[in-house]
């Protein structure tokens, strides 16, 4: 029989929290919400692990060069009961941290919708989830957020399973070439500084420009900036174009192992800074694929 390999994304990102919030004394209802919600994620991938992916490499080539993201949902093998129990958790969930969330605090926990193939697909393919949303008496960008974290232990082995087989060169967009979503992190990698977006859901690496707004493709120069802390290991992209921000790490300037989508979540002050500017983050906001 079949075993996945172990997927152990989430559990590391749940333990580089802990040891932060123990390290800054920090203590806050959203890092105790967000380590809740890691947990959930992380007992999902302890049993979907790394799954096999049956596509030939010339499909994900194929898509890859037509900008075309490489998961869908008819094509892999999820466990949508798992994936229901997982959403109503989660709905549990952002009720019960509604004080300290924006949105859910109205959210009706026995009204989720049933998640299956379809409905997944289309919080994928960025449609809006509007009449779902209704229901459960949220917005429908609430409504993306829950699918999107519900979806994201799931997507997170597919990521590691089309990490070795994707050719970075041949896609360079501004959204993940395996879920499509938008990055919520970056960094400048350590040999050459080449700047790679790491993904808000599955937490994919990709290659992309450095002078280039992953939201609105803007190259304009004079539209595009980044500030720097005083040591310089972290930036603030933003872009005047389209007022969205993008947060990255230098690792020219940093020591040993750095967990990317855990920095993503405790730079929250990067993210304060930048709202402060007038700038909003590029999570949840949907890039236009050439797909469909
Ligand atoms: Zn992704
Ligand atoms: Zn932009």
């Amino acid at each position: 029989m079949y075993k996945p390999e172990v997927n152990n994304t989430t559990s590391k990102i749940v333990k580089g929290l802990e040891e932060w919030a123990d390290e800054s004394a920090h203590s806050s209802r959203f890092a105790s919400f967000y380590l809740d919600l890691l947990k959930i994620q992380a007992d999902v991938e302890s049993i979907t692990g790394i799954p096999a992916v049956g596509l030939p490499q010339e499909l994900i080539d194929h898509r890859m060069l037509n900008g075309q993201s490489l998961a869908r949902f008819e094509e892999l093998d999820i466990d949508w009961s798992l994936a229901n129990e997982t959403l109503n958790k989660l709905a549990v969930l952002f009720k019960q941290y509604s004080d300290a969330l924006q949105g859910y605090g109205k959210l009706q926990t026995e009204k989720m919708p049933e998640l299956d193939a379809n409905l997944a697909q289309e919080w994928l393919n960025g449609a809006s989830l509007t009449a779902e949303a209704e229901k459960a008496d949220i917005l429908p960008s609430e409504m993306a957020t829950l699918v999107h974290q519900t979806m994201r232990p799931f997507l997170t082995g597919y990521a590691l399973a089309f990490q070795k087989r994707i050719r970075q060169q041949s896609w360079r967009r501004g959204n993940c070439p395996v879920c499509s979503s938008s990055p919520s992190f970056s960094y400048l990698e350590k040999e050459n500084g080449a700047r790679y977006l790491v993904c808000s859901c599955c937490s994919m690496e990709w290659l992309f420009q450095r002078l280039d707004c992953p939201f609105c493709h803007n190259t304009d120069q004079k539209a595009l900036s980044y500030q720097t802390d005083e040591k310089g290991v972290y930036r603030l992209y933003v872009c005047d174009k389209c007022k969205r921000y993008l947060k990255a790490i230098d690792l020219r300037k940093t020591e040993g192992d750095v967990n990317l989508s855990l920095e993503a979540i405790i730079t929250a002050d990067l993210d304060l800074q930048a709202r402060e500017l007038g700038y909003t983050s590029g999570e949840n906001y949907l890039v236009e694929t050439d797909e469909q």
